[in-house]
Parts: structure tokens; C-alpha cells; sequence
């Protein structure tokens, strides 16, 4: 594919919104033709149209949209991708048994990746987790996360998804979260027994690494069959 996939930002003013936009400039193969958040983002690539949520609707065509917005703000970028039949990347968590489900049923006609963290290490650590659950049998699994402290959900989207790859391996894992200062997000995945005590470890330091995933995930994306994809599946 030569043309540059045209991207719609959804939560475009925020930490991540401005992240993709402008590491998006620094790639040949995608422009960002839209940039939609409550309230006009500061910082509009040259040529693209800015949107708010009550004017989703006049966004114009796009090949694939990036969401890191809210909870709130989700249905209107699902449903509007549906409606347009283009694919969907999102990473916005907190997200409610409904949502996720609203998700499962949109795949039956668009592409689509949820992924509650896009950086490769992340993805690496879940693998890790699974398997040491899996060796582990019947020792104490702990996920702690810490977060800066404008992060609304808790757990982290990342501690839920890691405990689902323990749980996976058949541990039973418990949960605890820190909001502090700019922390830009750590995980801890600790096993522990008599004695002894594993601890696996992630820490991110510039949220540039998940907006890169999510660029190269968009680009993967524009042009394939409808269905729910997975970071690793896109990741070649
Ligand atoms: P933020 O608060 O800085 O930005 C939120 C954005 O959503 C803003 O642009 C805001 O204008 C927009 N928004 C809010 N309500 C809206 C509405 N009704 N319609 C349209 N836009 C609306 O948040 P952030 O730190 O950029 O994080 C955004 C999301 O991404 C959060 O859910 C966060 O947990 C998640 N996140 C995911 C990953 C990942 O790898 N999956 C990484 C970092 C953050």
C-alpha cells in the first residue's frame, strides 16, 4: 500500500492524543486528516479538520481511527467507524462489560484491536506471567500497578489484562494501584511462596512507546478482513 493511510485521533487534545499526532508526523505512510476531543486540540497537524464530540458526525473520510479518549466518549467513535465501515484502534480503559461486548459485535463488520497497552514489553510479560503461573501452582500472585495521577481507572487496563494471562496460567491473582505524581505506568507481577518470592517487572518512562504501537497497528490494520485483532497478531 503506497498512499498514506489517513488517520481520525479521537481524544486528540489529550496526553496520548497529542503523542500520536506528533509522532504520526514523522511517518511518510500515515496523515492525520481529523483530530477529534471535547474541546479543539492545541496542537492541529497542518491539513486536518478538528472536530468535537457533538460534530463527529462532519469528520471527514479517514482510512482508520485512533482512540485514547475516555469511557464516555467510546460509543461515538465505535459506532461512527461502523457506520463508515473503517477500522478501529483503541486503547482507552475502563471500559464496561457492555463496551466490550459492543466491541466483539462491531468485528463482525470492521477490523478492530483493543489493547489496554501497546508497548512490546508489556506484551513480552504477559507471555512471562502466563508461564510462571502455569510453573507456580499454588503460590500467591500479586499485581501492583502505579500510575501518575490524573488516571481515572483502577486497576490499570495493563494489571487487569495481565492478571486475565495469570489466570491463564491458573493463578488467582489480587490487585493493588498507586496514583502519584507523573509516573507514566509500572506493573508488578509478584509470585511469592514460603520462603521465596519472584517479582516480574515493567516499567514504561515515556508514553511515546504506546503511541508508536498504536501508529504501527493502525497502518497494519487499514485493509484487512473485519474481525477483532490482537498487537501481537500485527506486530511483523
Ligand atoms: P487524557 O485525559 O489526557 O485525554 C483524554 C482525551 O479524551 C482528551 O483529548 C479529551 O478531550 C477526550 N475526550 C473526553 N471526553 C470526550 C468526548 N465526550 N468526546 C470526544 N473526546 C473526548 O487521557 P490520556 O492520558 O491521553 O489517556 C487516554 C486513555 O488512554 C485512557 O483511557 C488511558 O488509560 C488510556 N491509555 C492507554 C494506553 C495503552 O497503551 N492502551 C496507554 C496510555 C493511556
Amino acid at each position: 500500500m503506497n498512499e498514506p493511510t489517513r488517520l481520525l485521533i479521537h481524544g486528540a487534545s489529550g496526553r496520548m492524543g497529542q503523542a500520536l499526532i506528533r509522532l504520526a508526523r514523522e511517518r511518510d505512510d500515515l496523515r492525520v486528516v481529523a483530530a477529534a476531543a471535547r474541546s479543539a486540540p492545541d496542537d492541529l497537524p497542518a491539513g486536518a479538520t478538528s472536530v468535537t464530540a457533538a460534530s463527529l458526525d462532519s469528520a471527514p473520510d479517514f482510512d482508520v481511527a485512533i482512540d485514547f479518549s475516555l469511557p464516555e466518549a467510546f460509543d461515538a467513535v465505535l459506532d461512527l467507524c461502523v457506520r463508515r465501515r473503517v477500522p478501529l484502534v483503541s486503547g482507552t480503559t475502563g471500559l464496561s462489560d457492555a463496551q466490550r461486548a459492543a466491541i466483539d459485535a462491531a468485528a463482525m463488520t470492521i477490523p478492530v484491536v483493543w489493547a489496554a497497552n501497546f508497548s512490546l514489553g508489556v506484551a513480552v510479560l504477559g507471555d512471562l506471567v502466563e508461564r510462571a503461573a502455569k510453573v507456580l501452582a499454588g503460590w500467591d500472585c500479586d499485581i501492583v500497578e502505579a500510575h501518575h495521577i490524573h488516571k481515572k481507572d483502577a486497576p490499570s487496563g495493563t494489571a487487569l489484562a495481565l492478571g486475565a494471562r495469570a489466570e491463564a496460567g491458573g493463578a488467582s491473582p489480587h490487585y493493588a494501584s498507586l496514583r502519584a505524581g507523573d509516573i507514566v505506568g509500572e506493573h508488578t507481577v509478584q509470585f511469592a511462596t514460603a520462603g521465596e518470592r519472584i517479582e516480574l517487572v515493567h516499567r514504561a518512562t515515556n508514553r511515546d512507546i504506546f503511541a508508536r504501537g498504536a501508529l504501527h497497528v493502525a497502518r497494519r490494520l487499514h485493509g484487512r478482513a473485519p474481525g477483532a485483532y490482537r498487537v501481537g497478531d500485527l506486530l511483523d
